[in-house]
C-alpha cells in the first residue's frame, strides 16, 4: 500500500494576518502517523513564509518579532466579501500565491485524499476555495475537511460538498474518524500512543522556529474561550518525552525559537511543566522559548518565573482580560488582581523588566463599557505594565456568543471575524480611541 494523501494549511482569507508563529502542529502529527502506516503524505502549507519563490510581503513587520522567528504574510488583495462592503479595510488572500498552488498542484502525483485542516471558524474560505481548486484539478479525490470551523460550525460546513466532515478538536476524535477510511490508524486509542511521535517538520525546507504542545484542554471555561469546552479532560505528556522533542528540533532543524501552544501550561506544573524547566536549565540549549497563548497568572511562583528566566523564556503574555472584579468572576474567574499582582512580582524579582510582560485586556466582549477599557488600562498602567487589546471574536458554543445580538453571525461564520465584529459592532472608534491611548502612554515611558 502506498496511497498518496495531500495534508493541506490552506490560505488565510481576512483584513490582517501575521505569523506569530503559526504551524499547523496536530497536521504535523498526523502526517507522522500516516507516513508511519504507510502512506504517502505530502504537506502543502500555504502559510508557509519560506515556501520557494514566495514573494517577499508588503510591509515586514515588527523587529522584534522577525528577530525571533515572526514575520508578515505575502499577501494578494481580493474583492471584499459583499458583506464586509462597508468595512474600511483591505481584504485579502494570504499564504503562497494563488497560481503558483495552482501550479505546485499540477506537479504532484494526484492523491487519493486530500484533507484541509483551518483555524479559526472564519477562516473557511481557504478550506472552501482549496476544495474548488482540488475539484478542477482531480474529479476523482477525496477531500475531508477538519479544525474548528466543521467543528464549532458543522451545519454551514456542510453545504460545500467536502466527502468528509470531521467534527472535534481533541486529537483522539479527529483520529476516531479518520479510522473508517484509514484503518491503521485505530490503534491510536490515547494520547499516549497520538504524542509518541514527532510531528513531521521534516515536511518543510526551511524552519524559523518549531511549536511544541505538552498539554490537552484546559481546566477553565471562561465564557467568551471555545478551547476547553472541546476536550474531554486534561491532559499532560510527560515531560521527559517534551525535552526529548525540543532537544530533537533543536539537533535536527537548528531552529533558535521553539513556541508553547498549550492551553494550560502552568496548570499543574509539579506534575510535567516544572521538571521540564528544571532539565532545560541543566541541558541549557540555545533556544528562546515563546508564549504566544497567554499563562494562567493563577499558577505562577517564584520559583516557575525564575526557572523561566534562566531558560530564557522571552515572550511572556499574561491575561487579566479586565480589572473589574464582577467581570473577573462573571467570565470564569481565571484571574484576579491579586493573584495577577503576585505574579507580576514574581516575574520582576525573577529578573523581568515590566516591558517585557505583556498584560492582555479584551475588548469587545457584550456589555463591557468604555469605562471599563479606561479603568483597565490605568489599572495596569500604573503597575509600570504595558497593556494590549485583544479583540474579543464570538465563538459559536461558548455563552458569550449567545449575548452578541448581531443576528447575521449565526447565520455565517465570517461574522465571527474580529475584525468584522469590531465594525459592524461599531466600536472600531472606542477601540481605536483606546489604542492611542496606551501608545501615548508607552511613548512616554
Ligand atoms: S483560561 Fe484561557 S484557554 Fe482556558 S478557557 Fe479561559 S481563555 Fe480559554
Amino acid at each position: 500500500m502506498n496511497e498518496h494523501i495531500l495534508l493541506v494549511n490552506p490560505w488565510i482569507y481576512d483584513f490582517t494576518a501575521y505569523d506569530l508563529w503559526m504551524k499547523p502542529l496536530g497536521l504535523l502529527y498526523l502526517a507522522s502517523h500516516l507516513k508511519n502506516s504507510g502512506y504517502k503524505v505530502t504537506l502543502l502549507d500555504c502559510m508557509d513564509r519560506h515556501y520557494p519563490f514566495m514573494p517577499l510581503p508588503d510591509h515586514p513587520g515588527p523587529k522584534r518579532l522577525k528577530s525571533v522567528g515572526c514575520g508578515s504574510y505575502y499577501r494578494e488583495k481580493i474583492p471584499k466579501p459583499a458583506q464586509f462592503l462597508s468595512i474600511p479595510r483591505y481584504w485579502s488572500r494570504f499564504g503562497i500565491p494563488w497560481d503558483e498552488v495552482k501550479k505546485q498542484l499540477k506537479e504532484i502525483e494526484p492523491p487519493g485524499w486530500v484533507f484541509i485542516t483551518g483555524t479559526m471558524t472564519y477562516w473557511y474560505p481557504g478550506q472552501v476555495a482549496f476544495l474548488n481548486l482540488v475539484r478542477q484539478l482531480w474529479g476523482k479525490t477525496q477531500v475531508i475537511i477538519g479544525g474548528w470551523y466543521p467543528t464549532l460550525c458543522s451545519e454551514h460546513a456542510h453545504q460545500w460538498g467536502f466527502d468528509r466532515i470531521i467534527e472535534g478538536i481533541d486529537p483522539l476524535l479527529v483520529i476516531k474518524q479518520l479510522s473508517s477510511d484509514f484503518k491503521e490508524l485505530s490503534t491510536i486509542t490515547g494520547y499516549k500512543e497520538f504524542f509518541s511521535v514527532k510531528p513531521a517538520f521534516d515536511l518543510y525546507k526551511k524552519l524559523d522556529y518549531t511549536v511544541v504542545l505538552t498539554s490537552i484542554g484546559c481546566p477553565f471555561r471562561c465564557t467568551y474561550c471555545a478551547s476547553g469546552r472541546y476536550f474531554s479532560e486534561f491532559w499532560r505528556r510527560p515531560w521527559e518525552q517534551v525535552l526529548d522533542e525540543i532537544t530533537y528540533d533543536y539537533e535536527n532543524y537548528r531552529i533558535q525559537d521553539l513556541a508553547f501552544y498549550d492551553d494550560a501550561l502552568l496548570y499543574r506544573a509539579e506534575e510535567s511543566f516544572l521538571p521540564l524547566l528544571k532539565a532545560l536549565q541543566k541541558e541549557r540549549l540555545p533556544l528562546r522559548f515563546h508564549l504566544p497563548n497567554s499563562i494562567h497568572a493563577r499558577y505562577v511562583t517564584r520559583e516557575i518565573a525564575e526557572l523561566m528566566r534562566e531558560c530564557n523564556f522571552e515572550t511572556l503574555r499574561i491575561s487579566l482580560e479586565f480589572s473589574d472584579v464582577d467581570s473577573q468572576k462573571n467570565t470564569g474567574n481565571k484571574v484576579d488582581n491579586f493573584i495577577f499582582e503576585k505574579a507580576i512580582q514574581s516575574f520582576i524579582q525573577a529578573g523581568y523588566a515590566p516591558e517585557e510582560l505583556e498584560v492582555y485586556l479584551l475588548f469587545g466582549l457584550p456589555g463591557l463599557k468604555a469605562k471599563d477599557y479606561e479603568l483597565s488600562i490605568e489599572y495596569v498602567t500604573d503597575l509600570g505594565l504595558k497593556p494590549r487589546l485583544s479583540l474579543f471574536s464570538p465563538l459559536p458554543g461558548t455563552p458569550d456568543f449567545e449575548k452578541v445580538i448581531m443576528h447575521q453571525i449565526k447565520d455565517d461564520p465570517l461574522f465571527q471575524n474580529k475584525i468584522a465584529y469590531l465594525y459592524l459592532s461599531e466600536q472600531n472608534e472606542l477601540y481605536e480611541a483606546l489604542q492611542r491611548k496606551i501608545s501615548k502612554y508607552t511613548f512616554f515611558h
